[in-house]
């Protein structure tokens, strides 16, 4: 028999969770004579009663096992600590808690891992319907900059919503950076991915957790972990304002030289020194975005803290089961 382990991050969930179980046991049962499913949930430092219907579902289905945060350290961190733990399966899956993700999709997604020789089998969304018009032409022209300006091809439409083979898992929690930004490390761990098209549905109950400001933060996150580009555009910027000044001054004394039109030289200077000053605080502001990632990563926190748990979470595979 075959393990697989079901990873679900969970931040204020407690509207959903109920429905949530009852959609997922029954795929869960649908498989069940040829994969032991285990079911992961991490509470997000939830405020609401998440964690105790989760304890609740503990108490009754040995097969619930749940990781419960200090506080709320975001998806990323949940789907993390999730895979740490769930690394030993033989497959792992990540789904959100919202129904979002159909669990319906599941049996397909193995049968694409387990016995057509994917290592991946990923969601990728069809339409942006239920999404908010500024949501989704903002996420488009995020991942149009992206794919732009890094190696590490994004896919649009690419949803966490996956199972992966243990040594996809393996590979990804091996990753060690702080900041993380997980369509990108998907991206680039590789292996061979089948996409599988998924319709948008509306969240079953509760709401969003993703706030304009928290998904632009994101957004930075992703272009600047992956991508050292932006630090070449102080360069670009440094040519730029070279030559443009160096055009005013040369334009400056031939109009003086041959006395067309006394302009005088302040209106040079003054204009020239704003522009350099502010291509000086752009090319500032994109090397302290970068320095501040690297403080950040250098303090090496821990990524998540668990409070509570009915499980064991290895930090690390290389300890080796
Ligand atoms: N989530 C989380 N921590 C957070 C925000 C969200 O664990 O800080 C979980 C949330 O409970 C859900 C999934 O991540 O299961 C996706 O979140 P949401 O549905 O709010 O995002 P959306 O579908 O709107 O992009
Ligand atoms: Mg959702």
């Amino acid at each position: 028999m075959k393990t697989l382990a079901l990873v679900v991050p969970c931040y204020n969930e407690a509207d959903v969770l109920k429905l949530f179980y009852t959609e997922t046991k029954k795929v869960v049962e649908s498989i069940k004579d040829k994969y032991t499913t285990e079911l992961v949930f991490i509470d997000d430092g939830s405020k609401d009663d998440t964690l105790k219907l989760i304890k609740a579902l503990a108490a009754v289905d040995q097969s619930v096992k749940f990781i419960s945060f200090s506080r709320n350290f975001g998806k990323e961190a949940a789907m993390l600590a999730g895979m740490d733990y769930a690394v030993k399966a033989d497959y792992i899956g990540i789904l959100d808690a919202d129904l979002q993700h159909s669990p319906t999709l599941i049996p397909e997604m193995l049968r694409y891992v387990d016995e057509e020789g994917y290592d991946v089998a990923a969601a990728r969304r069809e339409d942006r319907k239920g999404e908010a018009k500024l949501k989704s032409l903002l996420s488009e022209s995020f991942y149009k900059i992206i794919n732009k300006v890094s190696e590490t091809k994004i896919i649009e439409s690419a949803q966490d919503f996956r199972i992966m083979r243990k040594d996809v898992v393996k590979a990804i929690i091996s990753m060690p950076e702080n900041i993380r930004f997980s369509k990108g490390i998907f991206s680039w761990v590789g292996f061979n991915v089948k996409w599988i098209g998924h319709t948008n549905r509306e969240r079953a109950a509760g709401n969003t957790k993703w706030s304009i400001t928290k998904l632009a933060k994101y957004a930075i996150d992703g272009i600047l972990g992956f991508t050292t580009s932006p630090l070449r555009i102080s360069f670009l910027l440094s040519f730029l304002s070279f030559f443009t000044s160096f055009a005013c001054f040369l334009y400056a004394i031939i109009r003086n030289l041959i006395n067309l039109l006394y302009v005088g030289t302040v209106p040079y200077i003054l204009s020239g020194m704003f522009i350099i000053a502010g291509l000086i605080f752009i090319c500032m502001g994109i090397m302290g975005e970068y320095l501040a990632r690297v403080y950040t990563e250098s303090k090496d926190r821990p990524k998540y803290i668990i409070s509570q748990t009915n499980t064991q979470v290895k930090y690390s595979f290389t300890e080796d089961e």
